[in-house]
């Protein structure tokens, strides 16, 4: 049986940035799910970032960083928020949130059904009960009337484009939801191009915060977008009209 090493705690490093530092509970979750996360990408591609120092930066600390005003907000912990993670691959960030909002349920959806399979078997062998799966397209669930306007917040890293992530996410979200893109570089460009499209999804533009990641110094940006207006029928568009072309 392979060892597993161990992920740093960085305590400093969550106080200093995040204001918040996790538990031990949630440190012994944490390297619980590094160990099922190394495990699993044996056989399903989950990810490629795989050393302590970079799980622990490029996902725990990154996927925990876009919900960092609701760390050391006592009120976010109750009532329990209804969160949809759009393509969360290897369960970014959808699982660190779920792991410390235990009050949340997340539902964690992703086009690629092999990747959700191996996020249930890592959930039921971690005993992670705050979460339900979507192996589909954000452009079929938004349709679902179980899933349309049924959200409190919408959490997309890495799925594509700004405008697409838009489309995505609004007509999953209730009004007076809030989503939160996480970005890498964010240009006054991107950010014109995002503003002119929202209206037509029912969202705003409600800030942008930005971060530099500790240890490695990296460029973080996140998008935050509330739903302001009910979101059109016709949003999302078919299957992959969202990234080929997207609003402008
Ligand atoms: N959020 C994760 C994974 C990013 S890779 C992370 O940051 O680590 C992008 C993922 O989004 C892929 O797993 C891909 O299957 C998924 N994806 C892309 N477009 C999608 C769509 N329209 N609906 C659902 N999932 C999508």
């Amino acid at each position: 049986m392979e060892t597993i090493d161990l992920l740093p705690t960085h305590g400093d490093r969550w106080q200093s940035t995040l204001h918040w530092q996790p538990s031990s509970l949630h440190q012994q979750r944490f390297q619980q799910l590094y160990g099922a996360i190394l495990a699993a990408n044996q056989q399903v591609n989950l990810t490629r970032i795989t050393t302590p120092e970079d799980f622990w930066e490029k996902h725990l600390w990154d996927s925990l960083q876009g919900v960092a005003p609701l760390l050391s907000d006592p009120e976010a912990r109750e009532p329990g928020l209804k969160v949809v993670d759009v393509g969360t691959g290897g369960g970014f960030p959808g699982l660190p949130v779920a792991l410390v909002f235990p009050h949340w349920t997340i539902a964690l959806m992703d086009a690629t059904r092999k990747k959700i399979a191996a996020l249930e078997i890592i959930c039921d062998s971690l005993g992670i009960a705050n979460v339900s799966f979507l192996p589909q397209r954000a452009e079929q669930v938004a349709h679902q009337p179980v899933h349309r306007e049924a959200y409190d917040l919408a959490l997309l890293r890495a799925v594509g484009s700004v405008n697409a992530c838009a489309e995505y996410a609004l007509p999953l979200l209730k009004l007076g939801g809030q989503a939160v893109l996480y970005r890498g570089q964010w240009s006054t460009e991107e950010e014109a191009g995002l503003a002119a499209i929202l209206p037509r999804l029912g969202g705003k533009l409600q800030s942008v915060r930005s971060q530099t990641t500790p240890l490695t110094q990296g460029v973080r940006h996140n998008v935050i977008l509330t739903k302001v207006e009910r979101t059109p029928d016709k949003f999302p568009r078919l299957p992959g009209i969202p990234s080929k072309t997207p609003l402008i």
